[in-house]
């Protein structure tokens, strides 16, 4: 037996990426563990609400539950959300957030629906229909997130077909986003679509997101008599214009903030008001955050109170 070789260079590349892969190994493990804690719904997954108004009336008619993840690293919820899917925890981490926003049903002002956001995958789950049947349908929207394609309508159609029976509306998310939303737009004849917010933001300026959510309204009323909800409305302008359109229903943060079920009480009356007075209100309504996510900061509010009284004065 000679001497022991010398690694070669291809050696050492192979090791370097052994190591490689090992890390990244563990760095899955842990986020796996750190979503299946999510899963469990303790405190760190919480839900805020947001209202979503009748443009007509001023009215809330309903509320979308939003989730909120408090554990750290900060992501948004679409990123948890992907996050899990990718880790092939998706329905799992769905159907808790899901479950979490049921538990404040009965909280829910009554007279309001509560919207709830699922991806196709969720929705065909028995864990989806277990947690749906303890609940009245008629209360409930359920967003369809257009982020995955639906391979089989007929099925997926069956298989919601008892619950919208019930009751339960459907709602296609994020419509004019992408081309899968048409896709279930035209498959489903969906109750509700869910004008997405890169089609209203800057409605009010630009000629060419008017002439489309304009096509999108008469698309959606006409074709499928379903009711339109512009998302993302977030100033007077863009209001105005989506009801000039013929819009019926909006949400965005100039119509009410995402906010605890606690807060939906008060917001929806100050929504009333905002909608019915437009820019009239006093400058003070506009600046109260509203979200707990949005800490108030007292000092600024102090100055604009004294602001207001001053040019009151
Ligand atoms: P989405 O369903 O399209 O929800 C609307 C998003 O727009 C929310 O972001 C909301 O906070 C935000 N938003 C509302 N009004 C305005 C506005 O005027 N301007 C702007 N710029 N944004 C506004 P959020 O809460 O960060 O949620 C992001 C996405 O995460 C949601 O998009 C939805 O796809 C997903 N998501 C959130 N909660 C859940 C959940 O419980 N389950 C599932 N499956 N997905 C969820
Ligand atoms: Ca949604
Ligand atoms: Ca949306």
């Amino acid at each position: 037996v000679g001497p022991p070789s010398r690694p070669t260079a291809l050696d050492e590349s192979l090791e370097i990426a052994a190591g490689i892969l090992e890390q990244r190994e563990e760095e899955r493990d842990t986020r796996r563990q750190m979503i299946v804690r999510l899963t469990l719904a303790d405190r760190s997954l919480q839900t805020l609400f947001q209202p979503i108004v009748d443009l007509r009336t001023g009215g809330t008619v309903g509320a979308e539950a939003l989730a909120r993840f408090t554990t750290p690293p900060f992501r948004p919820p679409d990123v948890w959300f992907a996050e899990a899917a990718d880790l092939g925890l998706g329905t799992e981490l769905e159907v808790s957030a899901l479950r979490s926003a049921l538990l404040e049903l009965s909280r829910l002002p009554s007279g309001l629906y509560l919207s709830l956001n699922a991806s196709p995958a969720t929705i065909v789950s028995p864990d989806f229909r277990a947690a749906m049947a303890e609940v009245p349908a008629e209360r409930v929207v359920l967003e369809l997130t257009e982020h995955e394609g639906i391979d089989d309508y007929h099925l997926f159609g069956e298989a919601i077909a008892e619950m919208r029976s019930n009751g339960l509306r459907l709602a296609v998310d994020d419509a004019g986003a992408g081309f899968s939303s048409f896709r279930h737009i035209l498959n489903l004849r969906p109750d509700i679509i869910k004008l997405d917010i890169a089609l209203t933001r800057g409605i009010d300026t630009d000629p060419a997101r008017r002439a489309l959510g304009s096509a999108m309204l008469a698309f959606g009323l006409d074709a499928y008599n379903a009711s339109i909800v512009a998302e993302g409305i977030e100033t007077q302008s863009e209001l105005t214009t989506l009801q000039s359109l013929g819009c019926h229903y909006g949400q965005g943060y100039y119509l009410g903030r995402p906010a605890q079920m606690s807060v939906l009480p008060r917001q929806i009356s100050q929504t009333g008001g905002r909608l019915l007075d437009g820019p009239r209100r006093s400058p003070l309504s506009k600046t109260i955050p509203l979200n707990p996510d949005m800490p108030v900061d007292m000092e600024r509010l102090r100055a604009r109170i004294g602001s207001v009284r001053t040019r009151s004065a």
